[in-house]
């Protein structure tokens, strides 16, 4: 990551041999500058705290002025081919707060995707329209394929059960913002392992810190293949647990995941699974004192709701952390930051 052009995923017509793994250049001037965001896999250590940083003053901003001008005249286009609340209103705050102003689809079932439209007509024409995209879509490698057609930067917010690389930031900037650190933390990541693309994003970038894995799932949920390889590949530490009591007491971070109903073909899977692991007040109790339970949301019933009062309940301020890091990552592919 320290190629000054800012690497392989620059977009405004300069073509990509490979799109899916551009890797920026932190260290160039505006190292973000027109560039797709695609997977966490571009992302290395300086740009990682580059972006914490940024997101950092975009909190310290919010809570002083609550917006600015930044991105006055930028518009964003937000294409949502799946359902999303979070991922959706927090890229429209941002964009409000900074003084810019969004195109939103977010029912792809009333525009021409409805009439056969492709993914790849769609972007060419939001993009005539629009400074950058974000994308939500059902198929893994969905945004890259965007990604090969738009001369704006493309962010992918979901490829089905690929990667989710701005929830994986903000994941990252919670945990610094919660325990003011994030070198050599332990964080077990517990639920649907193989759906959940959060937490595939995640996992993998815990290389750059350190941070130590605890994999709790079902034997038919764990995480993927790839993803393990990545792990061990990087010299991440982690366990494989089917028993959340094996690893609590000594977890800085417990984050919860929903089992992904939608990802199963099969309803006697998904109905074999569910409710695999539940955070009551008591399992509460076996949770550290200092450490923070989060949850990327929605919950379904990962967590029972007398938690929420709980001090090490991360997951609402996880969701406000969310639009600042999402502001960052605005400025940054607009080469403002
Ligand atoms: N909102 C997250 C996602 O889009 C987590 C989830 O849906 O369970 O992946």
């Amino acid at each position: 990551m320290s190629s000054s052009d800012g690497g392989t995923g620059r977009t405004a017509g300069t073509p990509d041999p490979d799109p899916a793994a551009p890797r920026f250049g932190a260290h160039a001037q505006a190292p973000f500058q027109g560039h797709h965001i695609l997977s966490v896999k571009q992302f290395d250590r300086a740009d990682l705290d580059y972006v914490f940083r940024v997101a950092h003053d975009m909190r310290t901003m919010v809570d002083l002025v609550g917006s600015i001008d930044l991105l006055h005249g930028k518009v964003l286009a937000n294409l949502f081919y799946e359902p999303s609340t979070r991922t959706s209103s927090s890229f429209q705050a941002a964009m409000v707060r900074l003084g810019g102003s969004v195109v939103a689809i977010s029912e792809v079932r009333y525009s021409s995707v409805a009439k056969g439209e492709t993914l790849e007509d769609t972007v060419r024409t939001l993009e005539a329209y629009t400074d950058v995209l974000v994308l939500r879509h059902h198929e893994v490698g969905a945004a890259a394929r965007a990604a090969v057609v738009a001369r704006k930067p493309v962010i992918n917010a979901g490829d089905g059960a690929g990667e989710h690389p701005t929830q994986a930031l903000l994941d990252l900037f919670t945990i610094r913002e919660e325990l003011g650190r994030l070198d050599g933390v332990t964080v077990a990541l517990v639920g649907d392992l193989k759906h959940g693309r959060t937490v595939h994003s995640l996992a993998r970038l815990a290389r750059h810190f350190g941070i130590t894995l605890r994999l709790v799932s079902p034997v038919d949920l764990r995480m993927p293949d790839d993803v393990l390889a990545d792990l061990v590949e990087a010299g991440v530490e982690h366990s494989e647990h089917r028993d959340l009591a094996e690893v609590i007491g000594g977890v800085d971070v417990l984050y919860m995941t929903r089992v992904q109903k939608e990802r199963f073909a099969d309803p006697a899977a998904y109905e074999a699974v569910k409710g695999s692991y539940v955070i009551t007040p008591d399992t509460m109790r076996h949770l550290p004192a200092r450490a923070v339970l989060m949850h990327p949301f929605p919950r379904v019933d990962e967590i029972h709701t007398a938690c929420d009062a709980d001090p090490r309940s991360a997951y609402f301020r996880q969701i406000a952390f969310g639009m600042y890091v999402r502001m960052a990552l605005l400025a940054m592919v607009l080469g403002r930051a």
